[in-house]
């Protein structure tokens, strides 16, 4: 397995692999760029294949990091961390206060915050072995589950892509299909229900589709078909890789906007989506009100209220990118921008007019 030469590795600054035997933990944790700020980004439990897989997302997850962060105008850098197992059976508060640990050996370069498989309990544990962690309840006076402000900025930013490609964000009339009921997906769902949105929806977990047809009257399709049923707009609330040379030429959407991570498999699939006409949400773009969340919590004086309004700003900055990008690919005029930002803070003299 490379590193140095492995296709997702761009120059980050640090990789970590973390063991530990009595409690079975297996971790990698990638700090990208520190350019920001201290690196930020979820720590990630998932069942993978095997190591190369986890590398891989690591990789690619803690450069989204560094982009979303910068993106986002905050002061912290890209990192993420990945532990190998099934949160469902290998999660164990041993294995968590071993991450901790893990984690304290960094010394503040990595702050480690919730992504899929943790909880804000899970946070906790992990800070009795380091204060480097975010996104602990709010009895612990942390931010609590970001989630929430994920869905929230993932609605506005819908709006925003609904107002640039139709001229309306009223979703009334719209049919969204929904990839994924989790933390976000549900909490989402929620939102667009409450607008009048009819629903499409899939997930792997049957008590959250029944959830889902009692609490919002939605449809309910197959994993494999939700891209294709036809709506108005496809929102990816799962896991990334959806969008790619197989499923976007199926893809039966006008637009695409949605919480997952990486939705691109390759920086290809941008200019694909472009080709068709559909319009695409940058995912970092989008998907930033968790991490918006957990900064105003490391600010130290964390205001809810404010932070809404931070992640409301997130349908500006799309609306930004759909007029920059005009018919051509939103993902990598997203790119230039962040990439434009994160040039600016590395030769700050050079950002300031003469
Ligand atoms: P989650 O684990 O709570 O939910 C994911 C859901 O997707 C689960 O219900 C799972 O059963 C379902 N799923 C998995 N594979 C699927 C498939 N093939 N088809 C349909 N459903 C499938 O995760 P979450 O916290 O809701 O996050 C969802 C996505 O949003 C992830 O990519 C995550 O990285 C990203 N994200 C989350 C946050 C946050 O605040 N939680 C912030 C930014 C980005």
């Amino acid at each position: 397995m490379e590193l140095f030469d492995h296709p997702e590795h761009d120059g980050h600054e640090a990789v970590t692999f973390a063991c530990d035997r009595a409690s079975g933990l297996r971790a990698i944790i990638a700090v990208h760029d520190r350019t920001a700020g201290p690196a930020c980004g979820g720590v990630r439990m998932w069942a993978y294949a095997n190591e190369a897989e986890a590398l891989t997302d690591v990789l690619r997850l803690s450069r989204g990091m560094t982009l979303k962060n910068v993106m986002a105008g905050l002061a912290l850098g890209g990192g993420k961390a990945v532990i190998l197992g099934d949160a469902r059976t290998a999660k164990s508060p041993g294995l968590l206060r071993a991450f901790g640990r893990a984690v304290d050996g960094l010394g503040g370069r990595y702050i480690a915050a919730e992504d899929v498989g943790m909880s804000p309990a899970d946070m906790a544990v992990m800070a009795e072995e380091t204060p480097h962690v975010a996104g602990r309840g709010e009895a612990e006076g942390g931010s609590g589950d970001p989630s929430p402000l994920t869905a929230l900025g993932v609605f506005e930013g819908i709006r925003a892509a609904a107002r640039h490609a139709t001229g309306s964000d009223d979703l009334a009339d719209c049919r969204i299909a929904v990839q994924g009921l989790g933390h976000v997906g549900l909490g989402l769902c929620e939102r667009l229900h409450d607008a009048g949105a009819a629903l499409v929806v899939a997930d792997l977990d049957r008590p959250r589709l029944a959830q889902a047809q009692v609490r919002f009257q939605a449809m309910v399709v197959a994993p494999h078909r939700i891209h294709t049923v036809g709506a108005d707009i496809f929102a990816p609330c799962a896991l990334g890789g959806v969008l790619n040379a197989d499923s976007i030429p199926a893809l039966d959407a006008r637009i695409v906007a949605g919480s997952a991570n990486n939705q691109l498999a390759t920086a290809e699939d941008g200019a694909r989506l472009a080709d068709r006409g559909i319009l695409y949400a940058p995912d970092y773009v989008i998907n930033a009100g968790g991490i918006i969340n957990v900064a105003a919590e490391l600010g130290g004086r964390y205001d809810r209220a404010a932070v809404e309004v931070k992640v409301r700003a997130i349908a500006d900055t799309l609306t930004e990118i759909f007029q920059a990008a005009g018919d051509g690919d939103t993902a990598a005029v997203a790119d230039r921008i962040a990439l434009q930002r994160l040039a600016a803070l590395r030769r700050p003299m050079d950002a300031v007019p003469a």
